[in-house]
This record gives structure tokens, sequence and C-alpha cells, in this order.
């Protein structure tokens, strides 16, 4: 069944810490909807906790959810009411969540759509996700790939949307001296996405030396800080401001949702600046908001994106961000759990892992 058309598995994951490999049936195109072949997946960290703990937060994987919702693909079959704009053949970037879209919820209408509360998220479970050879998706939440961006770059699009919302809540500029906390996957496209705005100059930390060597290969100018275990928030901070020097930082974009690195990044930023907080960590954390309150720092979060595909879609195409050296990895269809293996394994040093058909 080596790479067999006629046959549509995913790559699930399963209670108990399981990966299973499935056979489902072709979909069918309904209202508004086409059929892609999926030609490219990442596999995100969130894909990783629902296959190896079984849950995020309240939602439980209870029965084999296919997972995945970092893809790009082809159209191969168009619904009706689909917009004449889409033609089979047609090469897009899948963006995973679908919301209701009616004039009736109030965060469809405002544009804050990552807020539905209806929103369809794939690969959420119970519903099953883009790691699927064949996938019916609505026309309306494709985008079409540009002739120069492939379907690997198409892909990684998703993680670029998370960075970019950031960014433009965030609202950094031009200048802007900058301090990225991580340098895994998100930390990696927000120091792409911060570096295009003009940020500079840019820091990055992380606990692992290789993904700092990977920031730098990246992004030359920035600098990077690695951070040892022991070391107190405040210490990071010291450490942070020494490497600032006469360019105290304005903006922390926090990449790892961890409380001490929130901490470090409240310590780290000058008087009036901010933290904005892409990473997810438990839900219950504590910062010392006494002392945010004392230096006007602002403390700000954020939930996946809105309105920021056709953005990253024309980063990439435009060449003001280059996705291609985050693919550490790729692996076929029939090889998924093989992928998960190695994106779930820290001494593999992987970035972003791939899944392509
Ligand atoms: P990752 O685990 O691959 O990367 C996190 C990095 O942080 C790792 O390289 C790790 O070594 C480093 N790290 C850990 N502790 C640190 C510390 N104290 N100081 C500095 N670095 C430290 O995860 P990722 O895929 O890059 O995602 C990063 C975060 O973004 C996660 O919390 C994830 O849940 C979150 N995320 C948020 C959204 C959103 O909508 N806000 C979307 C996607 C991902
Ligand atoms: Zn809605």
């Amino acid at each position: 069944t080596l790479n067999d058309k006629t046959l549509n598995i995913a790559c699930a994951y399963a209670p108990n810490a399981e990966l299973k490999m499935l056979n489902k049936p072709i979909p069918k195109a309904e209202f508004g909807e086409v059929v892609l072949h999926v030609r490219a997946t990442g596999i995100c960290g969130s894909d990783v906790h629902f296959w190896k703990h079984g849950h995020i937060g309240d939602d439980y994987v209870h029965q084999p959810c296919g997972a995945g919702h970092e893809s790009a693909g082809e159209i191969i079959e168009i619904g009706e009411g689909v917009s004449a704009e889409w033609k089979v053949g047609d090469r897009v970037a899948i963006e995973a969540g679908i919301p209701c879209g009616l004039p009736s919820c109030q965060f469809c209408l405002k544009g804050r759509y990552n807020a539905c509360p209806k929103m369809i998220f794939f690969s959420s479970p119970p519903i099953h996700g883009t790691l699927t050879r064949f996938h019916a998706h609505p026309a309306a939440w494709l985008h079409r790939l540009p002739d120069n961006v492939s379907y690997q770059e198409g892909a990684l699009c998703e993680p670029l949307a998370v960075a970019l919302a950031g960014l433009q809540r965030a609202a950094v500029s031009l200048g802007d001296p900058v301090l990225i906390c991580g340098a895994g996957p998100i930390g990696l496209v927000t120091l792409l996405s911060a570096h295009a705005a003009g940020c500079f100059p840019i820091i990055i930390t992380d606990l692992v030396a290789s993904r700092l060597e990977i920031a730098k290969s990246l992004v030359p100018t920035v600098q990077t800080l690695k951070i040892e275990r022991e070391w107190s928030s405040s210490d990071i901070a010291e450490k942070v401001k020494s490497i600032g020097g006469d360019a105290p930082v304005e903006v922390a974009l926090e990449c790892t949702g961890i409380e001490s690195s929130i901490t470090a990044a409240i310590y780290s930023v000058n008087f009036g600046g901010k933290v904005f907080v892409i990473g997810q960590g438990p839900t219950v954390q504590s910062y010392p908001v006494g002392y945010c309150s004392m230096n006007e720092i602002d403390l700000q979060f954020q939930f996946r994106y809105a309105h920021q595909y056709p953005k990253a879609l024309r980063l990439v195409s435009g060449g003001l961000i280059n996705l291609k050296p985050l693919i550490t990895h790729r692996f076929p269809l029939e090889k998924a759990k093989d992928a998960f293996a190695v994106a779930g394994d820290y001494s593999q040093n992987s970035i972003k892992v791939q899944i392509l058909d």
C-alpha cells in the first residue's frame, strides 16, 4: 500500500500514549468544501503532547484522533458552492481553525475569530487533523500558495502565523531592542519575524545550546544567551541587561510559557516595556505583578491567530522570511509514527519534523 493513492491513511493519537495509523474513507466534498491531497504537514508540540499525555487542559483523547494542523496540499476535487477561483490542481496552505463566521457571533463579527466558541480546529479531539492523505476543507479557509512557495513552506505558515499575530499585538517597531525567550520552533519563527520587522538588537535565550546555534545561523546578528537551570529569574535578567548595554529591552516576546522564564522576561524589560507571552504554560502561574506595577510593564497574552496567513505567505514569497532551514527532518506519510518518535525525543535535536506525501 506504499503511496497508494486510493487509500486514505492518517496518523492519529490514541489513549495510553499510543500512535495509530488509521485507514479512513476518502472524504467527499460537502457544500463549500474541496478535497485536498495533503502534501506536507509539520508536527507541532501540541500534537506530541496529545500523543504522550492524552490531553491538553480539558481536551482529552478518548478515541483515536487524527493529528496535525500545520498543512499544505493540492486540490483534487471541488464541491458544490465553491467559488470559481478554485480549480483542481491549485496549491494551498490550509488554515486549520474554522470559526462559525456568523453575524450572531460577536468574536467573528469583530474579526477576532480565534475566539469563536464554535471554532472547529482540526486535530483538537475529537476532530481529526490534517495529517492524512486526503482531507475535506472549506474552500474559504484555504490560502493560495504563490508559485515560489513550496508545500513545506506553506505548512510552516501555521507556526509563522502564531508569531505574526504576536508581533502585531505586541506592536514592535523598527529599532526596538527585543528579547525572545526560548528558541524552539515558535521562538525561531518569532526571531525571523522580529528581525524582518526591523527589531534591533535582538537577544534570544534557551537552555539548549544547539537551538541557539540554529538561531544564530538564521539571524547572524542575534545575540544568544544560554540559560543554566540553576539561574534565578533575576540572574537571567541581569545577564540580559548586561548584553543589552545601552539598548535596554523594550519588548520581550516570551516563547516558552514557563513561569520562571516569564518572570525573567518581566525583570529584563525597561521601565514602560512590554512582556508579550506567546508561550502557553499551566493554567495557574504566579508573576511579580507588583514589580510590573512599579515599572509600568504591560503583560499580554495570545491565543492562536486571526488574519495572519495572507501576510505569512507574502513575507515568505517576498523573501523577507526564509522558513526552509527550520525543517530538520522529513518522513513519508507511511512513516508518520517514526516522524513522531523524532519530534518527541529531545535528544534528536529536531526543530520542525514534516511528513510529506
Ligand atoms: P518547544 O518546547 O519546542 O520550545 C520551547 C523552547 O524553550 C525549548 O527550546 C526549550 O529548551 C526552551 N526553554 C525551556 N525553558 C526555558 C527557559 N527557562 N528559558 C529559556 N528557554 C527555555 O515549543 P514550541 O513549539 O517552540 O512552542 C513554544 C511555546 O509556544 C509553547 O508553550 C507552546 O504551547 C506555545 N504556543 C503558543 C501558541 C499560541 O497561540 N499562543 C501557539 C503555538 C504554540
Ligand atoms: Zn464565531
